[in-house]
């Protein structure tokens, strides 16, 4: 019995790995000429990351020799076994391995690192690779082709190659935010992004609460709140801009502007054809927010406005928003989450996990980035101009009913700033202050959801 011979068994546990959906990986260990175990990859069928075709091997070997030492054992492997790997063939002092294609990306064999040429560890294994190598890459090349065919037929829409897609597992250990995606990717001005948003609640019903965030949060921000609109039969839609959230992220900063983002919300609004919206809206949220109802006013009838204002550029940038846009220029990898803690040391581990996990790396994120300097600065900045009009429109023409909550521990979006805009917002009562919240005033949002829901009610009747 030769390697080839034995190779080729191990190539049978590939294939049968390939049958359950695991990448093709084959093992078989030989003791004395004999076939003693033979084993597949199987980490997604059993769970368990450690489950390599050499791992398992191994173990089956272990027990059916009654002894956890494999001295005179050698070991078939479809593939240049990695790191791990490697560790337990050394541990199990397995007198030889042989494998057939070599793994540029793990291979601890050679290809990435040499485990088996360290001579300061006390066991000596032989190996060699290259056996029936040809047969065994063709087998896992083939797997890939399969999967990428499978994961474009199953992806609902294609990515845009300028954007980057948050993978589905950052978004694994969400707390409090149990409502499925949707998603939206042919508006006009998307060009092929796609946006996600919630949509919760009937599509009849009453009310439509369109609730939208800021920089550099997501729909996740408004979870303490949405359960309280629901509650009252209400329905409830959550976008996340693109950049943000669950949305595409394009690659470059540049891309984000304030026209286009306004113009996907307008878009965004018409597609769902929402009606009788109460708008939700704080930071961004506002500042684009704010001047939509102007352009569809038949649509609103009811504003929920929190630590936000309307960028006019009338007045120079505040010191303490320049100060943001500084720390943001400076440190362009900030912890978002500890920014969230920060204004709310009530909040947990995982919530603040939660508004770290649509942004795995610096790639994913061209809108943090993007957005600080973005806030209007001069009379002709992309945005002030619409920011003017639609202060005049709610200071003159606004129909709707109002509310306001501040967070008074902010310190740029603060009770003074929202008094200010309060002055150009029609019919706008007496703001409910939180003394004790800061900017994300959402992490104490389920009063403020509940004094909204009587407030914009008492007014309508
Ligand atoms: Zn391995």
């Amino acid at each position: 019995m030769n390697d080839e011979h034995f190779m080729q068994l191990a190539l049978d546990q590939a294939q049968l790995a390939q049958v359950h959906g695991e990448v093709p990986v084959g093992a078989v260990l030989v003791h004395e000429g004999r076939v003693v175990a033979q084993a597949h990859n199987a980490p997604i069928a059993l769970m368990d990351p450690s489950a390599h075709a050499e791992i398992q091997a191994l173990r089956l070997a272990a027990k059916v020799l009654g002894n956890y030492r494999l001295d005179d054992c050698t070991l078939y492997v479809s593939l240049e076994p990695c790191a791990m790997c490697v560790g337990a063939i050394l541990h199990a002092r397995l007198k030889r391995v042989v494998w057939a294609a070599a793994e540029p990306k793990t291979g601890a064999a050679g290809s990435v690192i040499d485990l088996f040429a360290n001579t300061q560890l006390n066991h000596q294994t032989q190996h060699s690779g290259g056996v029936l190598a040809n047969q065994a890459s063709q087998l896992m090349q083939d797997f890939f082709k399969n999967q990428r065919a499978m994961h474009k037929h199953h992806s609902p829409a294609p990515l845009r190659e300028d954007a980057l897609r948050t993978p589905e597992a950052c978004f694994a250990d969400i707390p409090d935010y149990p409502w499925p995606p949707h998603y939206i990717n042919d508006l006009p001005s998307l060009g092929g992004l796609r946006i996600h948003y919630l949509d919760e609640g009937p599509k009849d019903a009453e009310v439509t609460w369109l609730c939208l965030h800021g920089n550099p949060a997501w729909s996740y921000l408004y979870r303490k709140m949405i359960p309280v609109f629901l509650q009252a039969g209400h329905r409830v839609v959550a976008p996340d801009m693109l950049g943000f959230g669950k949305s595409d992220k394009p690659k470059k900063d540049s891309t984000h502007s304030f026209t286009w983002h306004r113009q996907v919300l307008l878009e965004f609004v018409e597609a769902l054809d929402l009606q009788n919206i109460h708008m939700v809206v704080q930071d961004w949220g506002g500042i684009l927010g704010l001047t939509l109802p102007m352009s569809a006013r038949q649509r609103y009838r009811g504003l929920l406005v929190m630590n936000t204002t309307l960028a006019t550029a009338e007045k120079p940038l505040s010191p303490g928003f320049l100060a943001w846009r500084q720390m943001c220029a400076d440190k362009p990898s900030f912890d978002v989450g500890r920014l969230f803690g920060r204004g709310n040391p009530q909040m947990s581990q995982a919530e603040r996990a939660a508004y770290n996990a649509p942004f795995p790396d610096a790639g994913h994120r061209a809108a943090l980035r993007a957005f600080p300097p973005m806030v209007p600065e001069f009379a002709n900045s992309d945005g002030a101009e619409v920011s003017r009009q639609a202060q005049d429109f709610w200071q003159h023409e606004w129909q709707g009913k109002s509310f306001m909550a501040i967070g008074a521990q902010d310190p740029v979006l603060g009770v003074e700033v929202m008094q200010a805009l309060r002055e150009h917002i029609r019919h706008c009562p007496e703001a409910l202050v939180l003394p004790e919240a800061g900017h994300f005033v959402q992490e104490h949002g389920e009063q403020i959801a509940q004094a909204a829901l009587a407030a914009l009610r008492a007014h309508t009747l």
